[in-house]
């Protein structure tokens, strides 16, 4: 920080707060962690400096040996860890990955065919007619993925993304009763629209899925099964989703980003099975630019970190902390969205202490707990105000939390949401932002969140 400090002071010096900052408060964004020093220092060498575009052994650029090392060793480690037939870890993000990964089926399934057809070995050998021809092709596939207010993600075939745009799209979503994945509603609605992608994964979903299930309905409408795997990828990796829950063998194409439970640096990946190796492969050029070296290093070293034993122990506690957090609220009178949980993920409905969202989630930010508002199922507050918040474990599970710790935050959690009222806006109206914490209480909760953390 000292080097840093001579060039720009300022962002020396918000370096350190951030740091203060996250170690001074209870953690309990669903998506983030706490990277080892190990994966923090790899991202900061000169691999950096150096462009590698391509793949191993096949670059545009000249001395990528060092790089051809660091990407086939995050390979293999990714492999070994997920058991997977195939690893790309060249993107940037997860949504890097599920372009890579949407632009590989489309490859494999519209472009291939119809360039066998046409006989031309690849798109640049084609007429403008064919071409143009082509292009509409691309322009005219089906994705069924999951909807945003359900748990899915922006990526998932949400209007308003690209996913939405490239393909005609429509989306699932759970049982308005219990909150619940319907799987018969999914397999209803393939058969009806036959898409090209089913996509599975979720960002916002308490419960585990059944990705052999999810195959299966693949299967019968001749759908390519993609799974995003982003947020639950550590349980995956610590070997806590087994079976049916493992995406990895039943998903044709699985992607993640390797920095959520997984506890890598920020980045995407993608896995899948040999008949998408090729396709995958060619990320770079089809989406991606020049790799990030020193990212795929990291990669490395955070999937070496994940293949040692106490990986599954972590991940293990990841689950249960999350049974902890949701008992400690549900023995509170909370409401939760599925009434529990079986991942790490935890949704909790706020309308019961007559909040917001965005009201909870800035109340408890106040008292040293961080958290993200959230919509649940029918959010009648939308995607901004939102009726829930999202709450997640990996990362307070990194820092040594339990049982009665996590016990502890839902009733430090309670004693915020409890104290806190709706405001008015400056007009004296019914305000869905502004809130009154009553006198003392973030105080109080903070000290409460500094025991817990010291
Ligand atoms: N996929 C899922 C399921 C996610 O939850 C997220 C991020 O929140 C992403 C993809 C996108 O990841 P990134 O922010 O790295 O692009």
């Amino acid at each position: 920080l000292k080097v840093i400090e001579s060039v720009e002071p300022r962002i020396a010096a918000a370096t350190r707060q951030e740091l203060a900052d996250q170690r001074g408060s209870l953690k309990l964004i669903a998506s983030e962690n706490y990277a080892s020093p190990a994966v923090l220092l790899t991202m900061g060498t000169w691999f950096s400096d150096k462009y590698a575009e391509g793949t191993v052994g096949h670059r545009f650029y000249a001395a990528c040996q060092n790089v051809d090392t660091v990407e086939a060793l995050a390979a293999e480690h990714a492999r070994e860890l997920f058991g997977a037939p195939y690893a790309y870890v060249q993107p940037h993000s997860g949504i890097d990955a599920n372009l890579v990964a949407f632009w590989s089926i489309l490859a494999n399934r519209i472009e291939t065919p119809a360039l066998k057809k046409l006989g031309a070995k690849n798109v640049n050998e084609l007429t403008e007619a064919d071409w143009e021809s082509l292009r509409h092709e691309f322009g005219n596939q089906r994705l069924l993925g999951m909807s945003l207010d359900a748990g899915g993600h922006l990526t998932h075939g949400f209007r308003p993304n690209i996913s939405g745009k490239m393909f005609h799209q429509q989306q699932y979503g759970t049982d308005p009763e219990t909150g619940l994945l319907d799987y018969d509603q999914v397999a209803a609605k393939a058969r009806e629209f036959k898409p090209l992608v089913l996509v599975a994964g979720y960002s916002a979903y308490p419960r585990r899925v059944n990705f052999a299930k999810m195959r299966e309905i693949a299967d019968e409408v001749g759908a390519v099964l993609m799974v995003d795997m982003a947020h639950f990828a550590g349980l995956v990796a610590g070997k806590v989703f087994s079976g049916d829950e493992d995406p990895v063998p039943h998903a044709h194409i699985t992607t993640t980003t390797t920095h959520k439970s997984l506890r890598g640096p920020r980045g995407g990946m993608v896995l899948a099975q040999e008949e998408f190796a090729a396709d995958v492969d060619r990320g770079c050029p089809m989406v991606l630019g020049g790799p990030l070296s020193h990212m795929m290093a990291a990669k490395a070293v955070a999937f070496a970190e994940a293949r040692r034993p106490e990986f599954q122990t972590y991940a293990q506690a990841i689950a249960d902390n999350a049974q902890s957090l949701a008992e400690g609220f549900l023995k509170r009178d909370a409401r939760l969205v599925t009434g529990g949980t079986d991942n790490h993920i935890v949704l909790l409905d706020v309308s019961g202490f007559g909040l917001t969202g965005r009201q909870a989630e800035s109340a408890l930010l106040d008292a040293g707990v961080v958290t993200n508002r959230n919509s649940i199922p029918s959010d009648p507050n939308g995607a901004w105000y939102t009726s829930g918040v999202r709450l997640g474990t990996p990362a307070l599970t990194t820092r040594g939390f339990g049982h009665e710790e996590f016990d502890r935050v839902a009733e430090l959690m309670i004693e915020v949401l409890s104290n806190t009222q709706p405001g008015t806006t400056k007009a004296g109206e019914p305000s869905k932002a502004s809130y009154v914490l009553a006198d003392g209480v973030a105080e109080r909760v903070q000290a409460g969140a500094d025991e817990l953390l010291d």
